[in-house]
Parts: structure tokens; C-alpha cells; sequence
């Protein structure tokens, strides 16, 4: 059987990583999403994309060395299963798998032939305006730390071999058919390994 393929979509917070990662795997069972283990309470809106532990549970993950790789993001703890993301790959599967934009170095030397897209705002105007739209509920002074964070990780930009700027309002099927355009790209011109 044909080897699979991980695509990594990162980008900083409220960019549309999720959305854009279940718009493709709705449409295509080749597709498998990888959820993350982390500490931080559920969300309404998480559907399958976290297992949620405790601090002692994630903390047991990352001395049996059984993380990729993992990192503690506005005070919880994110990481994914490194068997979990082995053994789908070699069962051919296309996976996609969601991280901040700091946690592709440890992909990358694991998995060498992997594919990295990072998802990005068009200007910093449309970021703050889309933290104050999504995050409706959180306080200015928390708005502005999610601000200088993002604004931050944008500079991560050029560690990724492919960028889809997301803008306000769009559907997620308009980013999803980029990435979509990407994907087929990488599958039809690249040795799959
Ligand atoms: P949220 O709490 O919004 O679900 O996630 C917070 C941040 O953690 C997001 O930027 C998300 O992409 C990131 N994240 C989720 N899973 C992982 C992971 O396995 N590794 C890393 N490095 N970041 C992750």
C-alpha cells in the first residue's frame, strides 16, 4: 500500500485552521484529522479535534516520549501522538494536522518529506479586527495580548513551503479550495513517501 502524506496547517489564532481542516475532510475520506491532547476545558466547538487530559496524564505522554512534540499555549498544554500519526501514515492516509505556528522544527525532522502550509491574515488591521469579532467575550487587555501574539507569529511565515492569506468573512470552502489546489499539487508532482 502507498505510503500516505502529512500536511501541516498552521497560522496564528482565529485564522481558520480548524475550519479549513474539516471543510476537506468532509468532502474526501482520504483525509484523516489528527486530534491534539490537551489540557485546556472542551469547547462547544472542538467536534473530534481534542482529547483532553489532565496535567498529569499530558505530563506521563511527554516522559514515555510518546508527543511529536508539544507546547503550552495561554497557560494549557497541546501535543500529538506520535504513534497515532506513524501508523495512519503507513495505513496511505493523507493527514492533516493543526499547530501553532512554532511546532514545525520537530515535525519536520521526524517526518522530512512532510508539507507545511501556513495560513495568514492579510494585514494587521484585519487581525485585530477579527480577534474582536471572534473572541467577543474576552476582555480588551486579553484581545491585545492575543494581538501582539499573532502579530508575532506571522513572522514565522517563511519556515513554510506554501502561504494561503484567509480573509474576513470568507467561507471556509474559498481558503479550503486553495489548500485543496496545494494538496493536489503535492500528490500529483511529488513522490509519495
Ligand atoms: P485552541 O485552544 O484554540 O484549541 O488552541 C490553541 C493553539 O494551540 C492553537 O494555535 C492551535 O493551533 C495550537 N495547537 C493545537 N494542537 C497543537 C499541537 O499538537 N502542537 C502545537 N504546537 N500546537 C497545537
Amino acid at each position: 500500500m502507498k505510503q500516505g502524506h502529512i500536511f501541516i496547517i498552521a497560522g496564528p489564532s482565529g485564522v481558520g485552521k480548524n475550519s479549513i481542516i474539516k471543510y476537506l475532510s468532509k468532502n474526501d475520506t482520504r483525509f484523516k484529522k489528527i486530534p491534539s491532547y490537551t489540557t485546556r476545558p472542551s469547547r462547544p466547538d472542538d467536534g473530534d479535534s481534542r482529547i483532553y487530559l489532565s496535567e498529569p496524564e499530558f505530563q506521563k505522554l511527554i516522559d514515555n516520549d510518546e508527543l511529536i512534540e508539544w507546547a503550552r499555549t495561554h497557560g494549557y498544554l497541546y501535543g500529538k501522538s506520535k504513534k497515532n500519526v506513524t501508523n495512519l501514515l503507513k495505513e496511505g492516509y493523507l493527514l492533516l494536522l493543526e499547530i501553532d505556528v512554532k511546532g514545525l522544527k520537530p515535525y519536520r525532522e521526524l517526518f522530512p518529506n512532510l508539507t507545511a502550509i501556513f495560513l495568514q491574515y492579510p494585514s494587521l488591521e484585519d487581525l485585530k479586527e477579527r480577534l474582536l469579532l471572534a473572541r467577543e467575550n474576552i476582555s480588551n487587555k486579553e484581545i491585545n495580548t492575543r494581538f501582539e501574539t499573532a502579530k508575532q507569529e506571522m513572522t514565522y511565515a517563511n519556515l513554510y513551503d506554501y502561504t494561503i492569506t484567509t480573509h474576513t468573512g470568507d467561507n471556509s470552502s474559498i481558503p479550503g479550495k486553495k489548500v485543496e489546489k496545494i494538496i493536489n499539487t503535492i500528490l500529483n508532482n511529488k513522490p509519495i513517501n
